[in-house]
């Protein structure tokens, strides 16, 4: 077992925004457990499952201090390619829930992260482990890579 994958994940709540510290082995038990985290405040099921928003402002707290690898989708509205490979990383969350979690940046509205990662092409994928930087994928690439480069990270 990775020993990252101990302890517990912040997850932030998509309806009030509120942290939530949730065991890891919570989120690998899966939907059909029947076990789904919900918020300590408004009760809002917590997306374990799924790509989560990141922002100039969250950034730090949610994939830098990721207790779990984080893959972070830097994309635009205006992109193509971006859409492309959307339903990949939609999977992927679910697949990986509670080993690794998928964010998106929007490059258009957290200037400061692209820039910081010096964002020059999109769709871009950085792969985080340990709040660093280990690994990017550059363009529209097949899920296959994707998941293979995932597989390199958790090994
Ligand atoms: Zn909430």
């Amino acid at each position: 077992m990775n020993p990252t994958a101990t302890g517990s994940q912040m997850i932030r709540c998509a309806g009030c925004g509120a942290a939530n510290r949730v065991p890891i082995d919570k989120l690998q038990q899966g939907p059909d457990s029947g076990i789904v985290p919900i918020c300590g405040r408004c009760k809002t099921p917590l997306p374990v499952r799924e790509p989560f928003t990141v922002t100039d402002a969250s950034f730090a707290d949610e994939v830098e201090q990721s207790a779990l690898p984080v893959v972070v989708d830097m994309w635009a509205e205006w992109c193509g390619p971006c859409r492309m490979i959307a339903p990949a990383l939609d999977a992927i969350a679910a697949e990986f829930a509670g080993r690794l979690r998928v964010a998106k940046l929007n490059v258009d509205q957290n200037p400061a992260t692209s820039q910081r990662f010096e964002v020059q092409s999109i769709p871009l994928l950085v792969f985080f482990k340990d709040g660093r930087e280990v690994d990017r994928l550059i363009g529209a690439v097949p899920k296959g890579e994707i998941v293979r480069r995932i597989q390199a990270l958790l090994a």
